[in-house]
């Protein structure tokens, strides 16, 4: 490994307890400029990996580099990693100073060096007439902030993020992930943010890491885990889509619906042949609703409830089929009745289609 490698590799870790498989042959490169997170349903190692890149935990078999060094079998003192972690809460009876110091005083450093380090973080941070208060005196973001604060103020060469803002509610969580990527490019050092909620992966980071039962998913620019899905798990888990069971037609041309009277341009022929059982996920914006009685091709459908969302509506659709299928389009003007008879469509190009598993 030269200097001119990776900033971290993670090189076909696995991590096994007994019989079950935590991760499995795991390979994923990170560069200095990168917000990367870690997406997964619960169970699906994420945690481990990041236990594993911190050295609180030993791979089972494979390596991790970081700037080119083997770090493998280095403790976590020694690895140079911060770490902002959901259950390592604030010490409540120490004040956010002595919290923020905390790090520095377990690796022994000098008094001058520790009073720098917190004039540093207090600035980054904007923590300024915070550091003589208790953490019941400080609001939820400013929580977060002092405990962002402990997982820096060591000069990390890394941070590593485990669903920090998992309890926070949904407006403090939306402003924090703009600050904590705001940090990130600031910084300019890695962070490394494990969370199962796709929303906050997708707002965050430069790439998303897509882990399901140990194992890689799909890793890329987040723009390409949404809008291209190479696996249905990606498709299913990343954005909010409706799956449908279709089939090649004989000329390959078309899939057919299997449940509705409807055919979209079968768009990768050469993947999708005559006679294919295939599944199509449909990202809930990507729908097209017109009134029936313009007579286009698509599926019949009334409309069931309408709920505001902001910006957008959500059309939930009734087909007479067993599926509800919910339409999101942005509110531009007056929502469509109730029991409006509808036909939904889509265009080849927007969907994404599998074989059937
Ligand atoms: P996540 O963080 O994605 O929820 P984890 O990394 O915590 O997932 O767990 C991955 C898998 O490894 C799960 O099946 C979990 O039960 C198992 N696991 C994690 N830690 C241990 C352990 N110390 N002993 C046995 N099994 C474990």
């Amino acid at each position: 490994m030269t200097s001119e490698g990776p900033y971290i590799r993670i090189d076909q870790v696995s991590r096994r307890y007994g019989p079950v498989r935590a991760l499995d042959d795991l390979s994923i490169d990170i560069e200095k400029h990168e917000f990367i997170a870690i997406l997964g349903p619960s169970g699906s190692g994420k945690s481990t990996l990041l236990r594993l890149i911190a050295g609180l935990d030993r791979p089972t078999t494979g390596r991790i580099y970081i700037k080119g060094e083997d770090v493998t079998e280095l403790p976590p003192h020694k690895r140079g990693i911060g770490m902002v972690f959901q259950e390592f809460l604030l010490f409540p009876h120490r004040t956010v100073r002595e919290n923020l110091a905390f790090p520095l005083r377990m690796t022994k450093e000098t008094p001058q060096k520790i009073a720098d380090r917190l004039a540093w973080v207090e600035g980054v941070l904007s923590l300024n007439g915070l550091m003589d208060r208790y953490p019941n005196q400080l609001s939820g973001g400013q929580q977060q902030r002092v405990a962002l604060g402990r997982g820096l103020v060591a000069h990390p060469t890394l941070l590593l993020l485990d669903e920090p803002l998992a309890n926070l509610d949904r407006e403090l969580r939306q402003e924090m992930e703009v600050e904590i990527r705001r940090y990130q490019k600031q910084l300019g050092i890695p962070f490394v943010y494990v969370t199962h909620n796709q929303e906050e992966a997708l707002s965050m980071s430069d790439r998303v890491a897509v882990i399901h039962r140990g194992r890689l998913e799909a890793y890329g620019e987040r723009q390409a885990i949404y809008d291209r899905p190479q696996t249905p798990f990606v498709a299913r888990f990343v954005g909010k889509s409706t799956k449908f069971a279709g089939v090649v037609d004989p000329t390959g041309g078309f899939i057919k619906l299997a449940d509705h009277d409807y055919a979209v341009a079968n768009a990768a022929t050469g993947l999708h042949r005559p006679g294919m059982a295939v599944e199509i996920f449909v990202k809930n914006e990507r729908f097209d609703l017109h009134p029936a009685a313009e007579g286009r091709a698509g599926i019949p459908c009334v409309v069931g409830d309408v709920v505001l969302r902001g910006p957008f509506l959500e059309y939930i659709l009734e087909t007479g089929g067993r599926e509800r299928i919910i339409a999101v389009q942005p509110k531009r003007v007056d929502p469509l009745p109730l029991g409006a008879s509808l036909s939904l469509s889509w265009d080849a190009g927007q969907c994404h289609v599998f074989a059937a598993e």
